[in-house]
């Protein structure tokens, strides 16, 4: 059962009501998820334009099939795609499961970090990494492009949350400059040994941003996680009857940003596990 911990330590400690009040917890958690769900609505909109050079801030939203502009009341959250029929409004083309999955998956994203962080700003550094995690992880699973430009703007809002939190930044540059460093050197390799890219340098960015924002002991972990998820994926879908070959281009970043979303939530039961397996 997750609580809400270290209720003294966060930035609403003088609504101590909120940690003390279930109905408050309740309320405060809908309302998490609802922001979360909105937020989901507009990453729907990132993921789709970022990797077709498309801006996000001009234009308003249309249907891809019909062009048509969307309204206000086909943009409400999931709310619209049940009511719409699953269907766009003025063509009926079908819309896509996935852009209400996506407002689900980001509204539960900032549930859970409400839910384990209280209201702070530690929840806060959290929603801004997992959302990283989430957007890249689907535009490199479409395009098998890792935006630089989605990094640097969690990066660096990631950081500057991190400031304002207190954290051991030499860890963190530290972990920066591993995970860099230990999939550019994955990169090289891969290269000279297939002869093209293997392996994106997309791949080595974003180990280098979750570096910059776990730290050290984290990064390592979900450096050597991600290969174990990789396999597991793989060896999954092989049972479920998919073929995929050795040489086919798959995108590694989803298995990157899997993996770094396990060990930001259970890091430290990972190590202990390690040390469990490793002292017997
Ligand atoms: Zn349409």
């Amino acid at each position: 059962m997750i609580t809400v911990n270290s209720p003294f330590e966060n930035i609403f400690s003088s609504c101590l009501w909120v940690q003390y009040n279930h109905g408050g917890v309740f309320i405060f958690g809908v309302v998490f998820f609802i922001y979360g769900m909105l937020f989901g609505s507009f990453y729907n909109v990132v993921i789709y334009r970022i990797p077709l050079d498309m801006s996000i801030a001009k234009g308003r939203s249309m249907c891809p099939s019909c062009s048509t502009s969307l309204r206000a009341i086909d943009l409400v959250p999931l709310f619209s795609w049940i009511f719409l029929g699953r269907r766009c409004r003025y063509c009926k083309s079908e819309i896509s499961l996935r852009y209400p999955l996506i407002e689900i998956a980001t509204g539960g994203l900032f549930l859970l970090s409400y839910l384990v962080f209280g209201p702070s700003l530690e929840a806060l550094f959290y929603i801004s990494l997992w959302s990283m995690l989430l957007i890249t992880a689907m535009i490199d699973y479409d395009h098998m492009i890792i935006s630089d430009a989605v990094l640097l703007f969690f990066t660096v809002l990631g950081i500057a949350l991190n400031l304002f939190i207190g954290f051991d930044y030499k860890s963190h540059i530290l972990g920066g400059i591993a995970g860099f460093s230990f999939y550019l050197l994955i990169y090289v390799a891969a290269k000279a040994i297939y002869k093209k890219e293997a392996f994106g340098f997309g791949d080595v960015m974003l180990i280098g941003a979750i570096g910059l924002l776990l730290g050290l002991r984290d990064t390592v972990l979900t450096s050597i996680l991600s290969f174990y998820v990789a396999l597991f994926v793989i060896l999954g879908l092989r049972l479920l009857g998919k073929k995929i070959s050795v040489k086919e281009e798959v995108p590694f970043g989803p298995y990157i940003c899997i993996s770094a979303f396990i060990v930001s939530l259970w890091g430290d039961n990972l190590v202990e596990l390690y040390f469990r397996i490793f002292s017997m």
